[in-house]
Parts: C-alpha cells; sequence; structure tokens
C-alpha cells in the first residue's frame, strides 16, 4: 500500500518562535487524519513541511520511506537538488484554503496542466483522466467554464480534481472549506468523505468538527507546535 507518512521529531522555527515542537506521527496508508487546533498552533505549517514547502530544522518526514527533501547514502541523509523536489512534489496533492485555481485557464485546462508538464500524461490521456475526475467531483459540465463562473463550492470541487491529477499518494487540505459561504461547505465535504474510500491517504486540516468525527480514522489537536491529543474521534472529540 502506498502513503505511508512517518512524521519523526519535527521541529520548526520563525527567527525565534517555535511553529513546530517535536512533532511526530504516523499516517497509514488510506487513512484520514484530521488536524484540529487554534489559529497559530502550527497546522499549516505541519502540512507544508510534509509537502517540503517549508524546510524543517529538525527531524525529518519520510513518505513510504523516502525523506522529503532528502537523498538517504549510506547513513547519511543529502538534500535534494530543485528538479528532484519538485517531482517528489508531485507526491502529494495539495488543496488549499482559497481555491489557487489559475484564473486565465479553463477548468480543463487547470487539471491537465500538472500531468502534461511534470509529463506523466499525454495530452489526450490527460484530458480524458480529467474529464473522468470532472465526473467523480460532479463538474463535467463545466469542463470549458473559467473559474469565476463557479461558485467558491464548485471551485474547491475543481481544485481537489486537480490535486488528484498526478494520482497522488497523499493529499493535503489546509481548512478546504473556511473561505466557503455555508450552504457550499457540505459539497466540498462530500468530495473529501468519498475521497476517503479511495485509499489514498488523506490530510484535512479544518474546523468541521462534525466532519472530523464522522470521517477522521485519526484526530490530531496541536496546540502551539506540539501535538497535546491524538486518537480516534471518541477519544478526542468528546459527544455533542
Ligand atoms: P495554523 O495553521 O495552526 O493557524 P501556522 O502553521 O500558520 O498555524 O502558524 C504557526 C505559527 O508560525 C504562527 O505563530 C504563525 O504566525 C507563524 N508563522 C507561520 N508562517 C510563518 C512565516 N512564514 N514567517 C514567520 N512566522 C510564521
Ligand atoms: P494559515 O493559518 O492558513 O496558515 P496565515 O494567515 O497564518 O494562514 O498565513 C498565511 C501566510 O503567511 C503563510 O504563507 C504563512 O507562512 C505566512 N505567515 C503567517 N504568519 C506569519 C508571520 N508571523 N510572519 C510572516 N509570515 C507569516
Amino acid at each position: 500500500a502506498r502513503g505511508h507518512i512517518s512524521i519523526t521529531g519535527v521541529t520548526k522555527y520563525f527567527g525565534r518562535h517555535k511553529a513546530l515542537d517535536e512533532v511526530s506521527l504516523e499516517l497509514e496508508p488510506g487513512s484520514v487524519t484530521v488536524i484540529l487546533g487554534p489559529s497559530g498552533s502550527g497546522k499549516s505549517t505541519l502540512l507544508r513541511a510534509i509537502n517540503h514547502l517549508e524546510r524543517v530544522d529538525e527531524g525529518f518526514i519520510q513518505i513510504d520511506g523516502d525523506y522529503i527533501g532528502y537523498q538517504r547514502r549510506g547513513d547519511r541523509l543529502y538534500e535534494l537538488k530543485e528538479k528532484a523536489i519538485l517531482r517528489q512534489r508531485t507526491e502529494v496533492g495539495y488543496v488549499f484554503q482559497n481555491f489557487n485555481l489559475f484564473p486565465h485557464l479553463t477548468v480543463l485546462e487547470n487539471i491537465i496542466e500538472a500531468p502534461i508538464v511534470h509529463k506523466k500524461l499525454t495530452r489526450p490521456q490527460a484530458i480524458e483522466r480529467a474529464l473522468e475526475l470532472l465526473d467523480t467531483v460532479g463538474l463535467r459540465h463545466k469542463a470549458d467554464a473559467w473559474p469565476r463562473q463557479l461558485s467558491g463550492g464548485q471551485q474547491q470541487r475543481v481544485a481537489i480534481a486537480r490535486a488528484l491529477a498526478l494520482n497522488p499518494r497523499v493529499i493535503l487540505f489546509d481548512e478546504p472549506t473556511s473561505a466557503l459561504d455555508p450552504e457550499l461547505v457540505g459539497e466540498v465535504l462530500d468530495v473529501i468523505r468519498s475521497l476517503a474510500q479511495s485509499g489514498v491517504t488523506l490530510v484535512v486540516v479544518t474546523h468541521e468538527i462534525g466532519f472530523a468525527r464522522e470521517v477522521a480514522d485519526q484526530i490530531v489537536f496541536m496546540v502551539d507546535g506540539k501535538i497535546v491529543e491524538q486518537g480516534n474521534a471518541r477519544q478526542v472529540i468528546s459527544a455533542p
């Protein structure tokens, strides 16, 4: 099974501020981990570290035994070159709070861009895959629309389809519903819920406690850069 993430003793400083403080965490292949915690507790920094958008100061992160940002030779770790980091990043999908679709590209073009640029698929293959993914998120009829013509919930569903286009081992969601009007939250959570059955490892930062209770295999609660609670929904969230 692919998508096992192992986080070992990760510490990250911004100046003197410790944004992550010796975080260790195991994520099983195909599992759903929800990260909860107050603003500023290090949730985004942890996601960014998993995708090597932040370098960590201590500790390391592995996906299926591969070190994020490093290569092992003998008993030493060497930093990967930028190109190898970009290749490694294709194994990890990232869905942001604010959708981050390319505004000058249609829905379809947003989805096919990465697999073509990374030479993972030919253009016809990428289009076929994109249309399948648009089916999955219920938006095939919007393939030729522009992002600005879609609702926030639709844009976020396209962003999820785009994250899936490289067939990643892991998808990271950073508050995927927090920029949405309340009535649009459900449609995005439904898509994430169905992904939970698909075998890809999911890590979701969210304030949607009901969603966490229902979907998470593991819930992690962070405060001040530390994991202060960890367990299944029943252990971490008290009943409503
Ligand atoms: P959360 O996602 O839980 O809201 P973050 O991971 O965004 O928390 O931030 C953790 C802490 O690190 C916060 O105190 C934040 O201000 C700080 N921080 C995050 N990114 C930077 C940065 N690029 N430079 C300086 N401080 C940062
Ligand atoms: P989030 O909580 O979703 O991470 P933030 O508003 O905390 O959103 O952060 C948005 C961006 O600003 C991130 O790229 C983060 O690294 C950066 N950032 C956050 N806090 C600081 C800070 N104190 N100084 C500099 N950059 C920061």
